[in-house]
């Protein structure tokens, strides 16, 4: 088995005929000409392979496909517009003649936690937020009547990162008899493969280190079983939440390279969460690379030898909206957006962005503080970084 980095720069290619351009071309052909009304029918039928009708399954978004499907060591995936339709797509193949219920960790990306409440009141789900660092929580959620359903986590918490414990959680699930799907987009495949610890479906925000370069809204599910793999696309091709050409060839260019940028961009965060760490106006930094972090041990045990991931966050000391305003209108060379994952050094504050969805009390509940501001490491020098964040921090 060829290493994910060898892997990342030619798997794309394995899903093309031969005498393809070496890098995957861009097709937007709609439909797609067959010799003859019979060769029509049987493609139509699924009853040979072949592209037919971009809903269905089209070149671009099938190399890309078959890149993910190799980095994640899943037996297919899908492609869709989004991360949200990602996981959409997952929650639904996921839940088929399941049991109805989800059990999800309450720390969870804003929108996901929309989406979960969505899904559990149209399709009366009995939902069930759970510490997904209590094991004996997620335990006892998991057993409970009806036994079994789905269970929701991030691999790497949005923001406060934490680190779900896969093997363990994975194991639970299974007694249950619950399946599980890994929200793995802070991740990446380069610090794990969920499906490689059981997980049956990973879905990752292609939007985010998988594209790369903050040019494009992709989102990606991999399965661990064929048969989901082609159910998902089934799905997919009735709703239309396909990816389009362009942003799967820019997903699959920025996917290339996604080992080298996660490896700077996670050493980058490692130096800015020992940095942080050591800043009078800081009162604590969510980070496992250090030490004393609460999940230094899991993710020791389950991330990619000494990789912590590329996204930290901080809190503020005694600080509110305000203050935080204030640092981050400051910040010059690190960049204030809603979004993570990009090759630029990122700051966030999820109070306003990804977690405005839950009330104050809600946020409070997870440890999501007032003061509290993500961070995306990208591959910036780090001292042009500390630097930023030194002037900023001045009173
Ligand atoms: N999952 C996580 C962990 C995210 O942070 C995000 C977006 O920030 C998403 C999913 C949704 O991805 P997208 O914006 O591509 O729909």
């Amino acid at each position: 088995m060829p290493s994910l980095e060898t892997l990342a720069v030619h798997a794309s290619l394995a899903a093309l005929p031969p005498g393809t351009p070496s890098s995957p071309p861009i097709v937007t052909a709609s439909a797609w000409t067959q010799p003859d009304l019979e060769t029509l029918d049987a493609a139509l039928g699924d009853a040979a392979q072949g592209f037919v009708y971009a809903r269905n399954a089209a070149p671009t978004q099938a190399a890309f496909e078959a890149a993910l499907t190799a980095l994640e060591a899943g037996a297919g995936a899908a492609a869709y517009a989004s991360g949200m339709a990602a996981l959409h797509g997952a929650l639904q193949q996921a839940l088929a003649g399941a049991p109805p219920k989800l059990v999800v960790a309450a720390e969870l990306y804003g929108a996901t936690q929309t989406l979960v409440k969505q899904l559990a009141a149209q399709q009366g789900l009995a939902l069930r937020r759970v510490n997904i660092r209590d094991l004996a929580e997620v335990e006892a959620a998991l057993q409970a009547a009806p036994a079994g359903g789905v269970l929701l986590c991030e691999a790497l918490s949005n923001p406060l990162c934490h680190v779900a414990d896969l093997p363990a959680l994975i194991a639970l699930a299974r007694a249950a008899g619950a399946r599980t799907v890994v929200d793995a987009t802070f991740a990446t495949p380069y610090l794990l493969q969920p499906l490689t610890l059981g997980a049956d479906f990973v879905a990752h925000s292609a939007t985010k280190y998988i594209g790369g370069h903050g040019d494009v809204l992709a989102g990606v599910v991999v399965a661990a079983q064929a048969a989901d793999a082609a159910a998902l696309r089934q799905a997919r091709a009735t709703l239309g939440s396909n990816l389009s050409p362009f942003d799967a060839y820019l997903a699959l260019r920025g996917l290339r390279t996604l080992p080298l940028r996660v490896r700077e961009q996670n050493r980058n965060a490692h130096g800015l969460a020992a940095w942080l760490a050591a800043h009078p106006r800081v009162a604590a930094v969510h980070y496992s690379g250090l030490p004393s972090s609460a999940d230094h041990a899991v993710a020791a045990r389950i991330l990619r030898p000494g990789c912590f991931g590329a996204m930290l966050a901080f809190d503020l000391a005694g600080a509110g909206r305000a203050e935080v305003f204030t640092f981050m209108q400051r910040l010059q060379v690190i960049q204030r957006l809603a979004t993570l994952g990009d090759v630029a050094t990122l700051a966030s504050y999820p109070a306003i962005a990804s977690h405005r969805a839950l009330t104050p009390e809600q946020r409070a509940a997870l440890g999501i503080g007032d003061g509290c501001v993500r961070i995306s490491a990208g591959i910036e020098a780090l001292a042009d970084l500390t630097a930023d964040l030194a002037q900023a921090l001045a009173a």
